[in-house]
């Protein structure tokens, strides 16, 4: 009582500071905390609750003083729950509940944390308190997150590619039911993998994941072998991509089928390729003798036919032998004999062998290796017959070639110009791919099959060169290959 006195004279007098246990006195403080407080008596009947409390539950202080907060339970609380906090506050202990759910006077429910201590005075509990954190809309929260969560699994679920997701250290975090049976695995088993182990080791060292790339961002396509629980391997098609939190998922689509089909297709064109290759051989050898047959008789006219017909044999064999190199590229077959050789005599040989065919264009040799590089010699002498045939061939009005060698630190670069219809921009990298052509009028009245170039390029990626075009439509096209030296 005498403190209390002394606080109202001291605040009178204006000669704080208070005590911080002072200040506690002053009703505004528990009015205006956010929290919601009720303090009961010894009996656990109600003393006080502050407006936040009225608020939350939607009872005033007048209706609920006195009576005991017991008509607040909901059923979702255990009594094991009260129990432990009654034998906490007569012990004088501090309590924390966890999830307490309580009913509002309009019936509708509401989660709490709370605190519960007594309020102590000389060694003796006076009142017991309770400080409550409304957790209802986290709780809802929770929910919702929980119901997307099930959502999202049950559409991973009904997705017809597998699915997995990999933490950024690759270790299996979610899989869907789909990948399970590609590969033959449980989902509890997929999920104690990492990414290496459902790879195909050699498969994955010739064509590991660009993870940088994907971490930047990229969405990543790519093919390759997984390894099934039997051992065996699936050919896929994979789609990575980064997710929102750091883990990054992959879709994988069985492509078996697709390539037991193009397995198939490469098969096919090999026998076929293969079998037409005796007749046409048969043909050329008659072809021969007859010229000379009517050589030795004179018949101009027929001799005229005569040579037509061999340029069409030499074209049908120069098809055949695409095929056959396509199909070798395919799978895997297209051997390189490496040697050291003179590049500059396997350029004068090319073009002295080519000169006569391709009569219209006068080709010429600018510059010279000084040193002898490796490289095979019937291989580099394919490319550039490839090279030499399509600047003429795709330059009708032009009348000349030039090839350039220039020596770089660590390697020699090969160039053939020409000053003919050019490729359009869009085309430069397309020309490369495996029968592509382009649409232009001017060039699809040429024959051709789309071939040459794809050839060329896989040789020279054998050397571990490089293959590349420089044009302009209607200037002309350079197209460049390099060697290591
Ligand atoms: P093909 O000449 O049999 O069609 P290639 O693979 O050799 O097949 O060439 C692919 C395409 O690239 C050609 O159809 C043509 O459109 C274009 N191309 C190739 N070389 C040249 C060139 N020197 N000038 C212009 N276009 C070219």
């Amino acid at each position: 009582m005498k403190r209390a006195q002394t606080l109202k004279k001291r605040v009178a007098a204006n000669t704080a500071p208070l005590l911080p246990q002072e200040l506690l006195r002053f009703p505004q403080l528990p009015d205006a905390f956010p929290d919601a407080i009720l303090i009961t008596d010894t009996q656990g009947n109600i003393a006080y609750v502050n407006p936040a409390w009225e608020k939350l539950t939607g009872y005033t202080f007048k209706e609920v003083s006195g009576k005991n907060p017991r008509f607040l339970k909901s059923e979702k609380t255990p009594n094991i729950v009260y129990k432990k906090l009654w034998h906490a506050l007569t012990a004088g202990k501090l309590f924390r509940s966890e999830e307490i759910t309580n009913r509002k006077k309009n019936g509708t429910e509401y989660s709490i944390r709370a605190v519960f201590f007594p309020i102590r005075y000389r060694g003796k509990n006076i009142y017991y308190a309770q400080v409550l954190n409304d957790i209802t809309d986290r709780i809802k929260l929770e929910e919702r997150l929980k119901e997307s969560e099930k959502k999202y699994r049950d559409l991973m679920d009904k997705s017809s590619e597998g699915i997995i997701v990999y933490a950024a250290d690759g270790h299996v975090v979610e899989v869907n039911r789909k990948i399970c049976t590609m590969l033959g695995y449980t989902k509890k088993q997929m999920h104690t993998y990492y990414q290496n182990e459902i790879n195909d080791p050699e498969d994955q060292k010739k064509n590991p994941l660009p993870l940088k790339d994907i971490l930047a961002g990229k969405t990543i396509r790519n093919e390759r072998l997984l390894v099934k629980k039997d051992g065996s391997r699936l050919p896929v098609e994979l789609t990575a991509k980064l997710q929102p939190n750091g883990t990054i998922e992959i879709l994988y689509r069985d492509i078996s089928l697709r390539k037991k089909l193009e397995k198939q297709k490469d098969t096919f064109i090999g026998v076929a390729a293969h079998e037409l290759k005796t007749p046409i051989t048969s043909l050329k050898a008659y072809e021969q003798l007859m010229s000379k047959k009517l050589i030795a008789l004179k018949l101009d006219d027929l001799i005229n036919l005569n040579s037509r017909m061999n340029l069409q044999i030499s074209r049908l064999t120069e098809l055949i032998d695409d095929l056959l190199n396509v199909n070798r590229i395919a799978s895997g077959r297209l051997e390189l004999f490496k040697k050291k050789h003179d590049l500059n005599t396997t350029l004068h040989e090319t073009v002295t062998e080519l000169q006569p065919v391709l009569k219209t264009h006068k080709i010429s040799i600018r510059g010279k290796v000084t040193k002898k590089i490796s490289f095979d010699d019937k291989r580099i002498r394919q490319v550039l017959t490839n090279l030499l045939t399509n600047a003429v061939k795709y330059s009708p009005s032009a009348n000349k070639v030039i090839i350039s060698v220039d020596q770089y630190e660590n390697v020699v670069q090969v160039g053939v110009k020409d000053f003919g219809f050019g490729i359009d921009t869009a085309d430069q990298e397309k020309i490369f791919e495996l029968f592509y052509r382009t649409t232009d009028k001017e060039e699809s009245s040429i024959s051709g099959f789309g071939l040459g170039l794809y050839i060329a390029a896989e040789i020279i990626k054998r050397h571990r060169g490089r293959l590349w075009v420089k044009s302009k439509k209607g200037r002309g096209s350079t197209f460049y290959f390099s060697l290591p030296r």
